[in-house]
């Protein structure tokens, strides 16, 4: 076991002492709903900062965002992110969503995982170092953003483009529990439009010469099925290639994924449809080139229109995002590490995580950003009965406290 100095052991005792009240303020949080849409964030976002302040943090809340800051101007810069919205519940919950309810050492609750465990983590972390006597070297840059569940806009990608919040490093939660993750996977949305002629599907089908003439329907859908075809063709291609980075415990794709996710089309059984819209989402592990992946899709199409001349399409790729790589050799990583093998007693490796987070505003920055968060497989997060377990609250407080000490003495 490796022998921890003096102050490491000051402040996990401090946070041992200070559970309960860790888990009080995350109950509180929990009750508070923050689920976009639609987006009312003012009394959690007001809440967060009177707690900040309690702390002794100097705050600022733009846009709903709460930004507190703690130490001195000279020095490394390093940031907490953890984000207060949270995805909304639905029906099916057997706990109530807003209870914060304890149950076997878990805490229920829509956002108690994901993410306002580690707004708890953040700011308790500040309250040990400060309650154990540390002396900043540098500044601490608490925050907790707006809008992460639906892309960021006026949340992480507003404060760090605007340049309310810089820094060298930053820890952003929202990710597995019990491992760093230095790699995340990229990904692109493309949506697919279709128009077709809408007529009256027994009258006039569409089928192809003889059995049309010039009153026949075009049917968007049926001229969507070559491309989905292809695109589920191309994930068999994609199965061969397994990505090298280690995966997050409880996730187990190590390949690229296409996922069709979302279908509009048609109007009523009767009729030839005239539209359809095929959205979709492309998950790529970091050995997969998104552009070349992006050509073969394209080309696809453009063969599909060379070869129908009836086909009137649109391709939209409204979002790309690159796989991201932080140095695990550097200081910051190092450091992280080293606190990983303080909290858990062995070594653990930095993983990959394929979803994207609000790191990329970090990462885009030049910031070097880590994830460390609470989540597991069984969490149930984005589901019914969403929950985190104290443990791996009180472990990522530690976490989060540990960096911040070795990073910022
Ligand atoms: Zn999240």
């Amino acid at each position: 076991m490796r022998v921890l100095v003096i102050e490491e052991k000051t402040v996990i005792e401090k946070i041992e002492s200070m559970r309960n009240e860790i888990v009080g303020f995350l109950q509180d949080l929990v009750k508070m709903p923050s689920e976009v849409p639609p987006g009312r964030y003012k009394e959690i976002s007001k809440f967060i900062e009177s707690k900040m302040l309690e702390v002794g943090i100097k705050t600022l809340r733009k846009k709903n965002n709460v930004i507190g800051e703690i130490g001195s101007e000279t020095g490394p810069n390093l940031i907490f992110c953890a984000h207060l919205d949270t995805d909304a519940p639905f029906n099916g919950w057997t706990i109530d969503p807003y209870g914060g309810e304890i149950i076997d050492n878990k805490i229920y609750g829509r956002g108690a995982c994901d993410d306002k465990s580690c707004i708890a983590a953040e700011i308790f972390a500040v309250k040990a170092l400060l309650d154990s006597g540390f002396d900043f070297n540098g500044k601490l840059i608490i925050t907790a953003v707006i809008n992460e569940e639906i892309g960021g806009l006026l949340g992480a990608d507003y404060i760090v483009n605007k340049g309310i919040v810089k820094g060298d490093a930053c820890l952003l939660g929202d990710s597995i529990s019990e491992y760093p993750v230095a790699y995340r996977a990229g990904t692109f949305q493309i949506n697919f439009t279709i128009k077709g002629i809408r007529r009256h599907a027994q009258g006039w089908p569409d089928l192809p010469p003889p059995n049309r003439n010039k009153y026949s329907g075009i049917n968007a859908i049926h001229k969507m099925l070559p491309i989905m075809n292809f695109l589920m063709d191309l994930q068999e291609e994609l199965k061969s290639k397994e990505t090298k980075y280690p995966l997050s415990p409880d996730m187990p794709s190590k390949i690229s994924s296409i996922n069709l996710t979302l279908m509009e089309g048609g109007v009523s059984v009767n009729s030839v449809p005239d539209k359809c819209v095929l959205h979709c989402l492309i998950n790529t592990i970091p050995e997969q080139n998104i552009g070349e992946l992006k050509s073969r899709i394209l080309d696809f199409i453009e063969g599909l229109k060379q070869k129908d001349p009836d086909l009137d399409i649109r391709v939209q790729i409204p979002i790309t995002i690159e796989p991201e790589i932080t140095d695990i050799n550097s200081d910051f990583a190092k450091i992280v590490k080293n606190v990983y093998k303080t909290v858990y007693n062995e070594e653990r490796e930095f993983k990959i995580i394929l979803p994207t987070t609000d790191a990329t505003f970090f990462h885009q920055k030049g910031i070097e950003t880590i994830l460390i968060g609470t989540i597991r497989g069984d969490n149930n997060i984005h589901s019914t009965d969403e929950f985190i377990y104290i443990e791996d609250l009180i472990n990522v407080t530690k976490i989060y406290a540990l960096t911040a000490l070795n990073y910022l003495k």
